[in-house]
């Protein structure tokens, strides 16, 4: 008799990612792919699971979904592109001493939303707690029951003013708040009132019997009015559109408004309907903007040379009223007819109607009327798959390409992804 077949035995983790190099991972991610291979005892797997860690890393994706700030796809839409290079970040280029980095894309946003002052912090759940903790630790903060909110992903109004160091003190219903409840909150003598803070119902509605006093009826209770607005619409006017606002903008509040309204400091977000980067402002009266700034918070949250780099650029299209050179206000501004020619001269798939929506925890239940083309079936994987991954969504078991949320360069590869199915 013979011995059994010895076990062949396993190929060496380092043989084994050599033989992957082509993948193009640094040689550490191609030994843990071969690893977790050979540990699962199936070492022709190492490739796929090479591979699948290059498709996790962040890579452009089409957006097909017509969700114009699609919080997974990374909100607005922006180039990435920088050249090698150092910038003037903190160097004041005419005296040549240490400047300041929110000289540049926050004094500019404060000039758009005509704000006295301004600061950019990385996003705005950053920003309220700033604010938070820049006016009112270790005193109160007065907020309405129906704004006690959770815009999603963790951000809860509670939680951040229990971080920031502020006390949080309640005031009305869950319908319906007055004037009156939070001047009593003021009042109080008990009570050490720093800041009272508007939060925008950004992602829910209460409808009915419902009643919530305006920014303007806040303004003179005395302590600092804080409007975190989230949603970055600068001016309800929107100058940079030709048309005006559009209709679905309805009662979105404005940074410009509510500051006129008699809000001392609004705070948003830079990529939701400002459509910039990341980000999150602070901007109003020039002695609580500074006061935020000089808390040490404000260093932990700062945002580098790339987010203002970017966010620079989105300013000066505010202050040019170019919406057009704003990737959100442009797709958002398309008209259905063109979106419908675009969708047409793909020639693959059925042109349908469809409704696009703007996303982004922003304007609940809000539809944009648009144009797209439809296939049979559920085709999402395969779409995902490609080198440059387009994003589709069923609707009635029909895979939907929304055109608004395509920009019209990569029409081409689109129809050639479609066809490809
Ligand atoms: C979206 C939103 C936030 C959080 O903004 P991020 O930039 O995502 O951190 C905070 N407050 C309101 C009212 C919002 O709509």
């Amino acid at each position: 008799m013979t011995d059994p077949v010895p076990s062949q035995r396993p190929p060496s983790v380092d043989k084994l990612a050599r033989s992957l190099g082509d993948i193009g991972l640094p040689h550490p991610m191609l030994v843990e792919a071969a690893r977790a291979a050979i540990t699962a005892g199936n070492a022709d797997s190492a490739r796929q699971i090479a591979e699948d860690m290059a498709r996790r890393l962040l890579r452009p994706v089409i957006n097909g979904t017509g969700t114009l700030l699609h919080t997974n796809l990374g909100r607005a839409p922006l180039a990435w592109e920088q050249p090698e290079s150092y910038s003037n970040l903190e160097l004041d280029l005419t005296t040549g001493e240490r400047g300041s980095r929110m000289a540049t894309a926050p004094a500019l946003l404060a000039r758009a939303c005509g704000a006295e002052a301004a600061i950019v912090v990385n996003n705005c759940a950053a920003a309220v707690l700033l604010v938070l903790a820049g006016l009112a630790e270790g005193r109160d903060v007065v907020v309405s029951r129906s704004e006690l909110v959770e815009i999603g992903g963790g951000f809860r109004v509670p939680e951040v003013m229990d971080r920031s160091g502020a006390r949080l003190i309640e005031v009305g219903t869950t319908n319906r708040t007055r004037r009156a409840d939070f001047a009593k909150a003021v009042d109080a003598p008990s009570n050490d009132v720093g800041v009272v803070l508007q939060v925008h119902q950004s992602n829910y509605k209460i409808v009915g019997f419902t009643e919530a006093p305006r920014t303007a009826e806040l303004a003179d209770l005395g302590p600092t009015l804080v409007a975190d607005i989230g949603s970055g619409l600068l001016d309800s006017r929107c100058p940079w559109l030709d048309g005006g606002p559009p209709g679905w903008l309805a009662d979105e509040p404005a940074a410009r408004q509510t500051l006129e309204a008699g809000a001392d400091l609004v705070t948003f977000s830079g990529d939701k309907l400002l459509g910039g980067p990341q980000a999150g402002i602070i901007a109003g009266d020039a002695d609580l903007v500074a006061a935020c700034a000089r808390h040490p918070l404000a260093r932990a949250l700062r945002p580098g040379s790339l987010v203002l780099g970017a966010l620079q650029a989105t300013a000066l299209a505010y202050l040019r009223n170019d919406g057009q050179a704003i990737p959100f206000w442009r797709m958002a501004s398309a008209p259905v007819l063109g979106l419908r020619s675009r969708a047409t001269a793909l020639g693959v798939g059925d042109v349908v109607d469809v409704m696009s929506t703007p996303g982004g925890g922003t304007l609940p239940g809000v539809e944009i009327a648009s144009a797209g083309v439809a296939l049979n079936g559920d085709r999402r994987t395969a779409l995902r798959q490609r080198e440059r991954p387009l994003i589709g969504r069923v609707i009635d078991g029909r895979t939907v390409i929304d055109m608004r949320t395509v920009h019209p360069d990569d029409d081409t590869e689109v129809a050639e992804a479609l066809a490809a199915l």
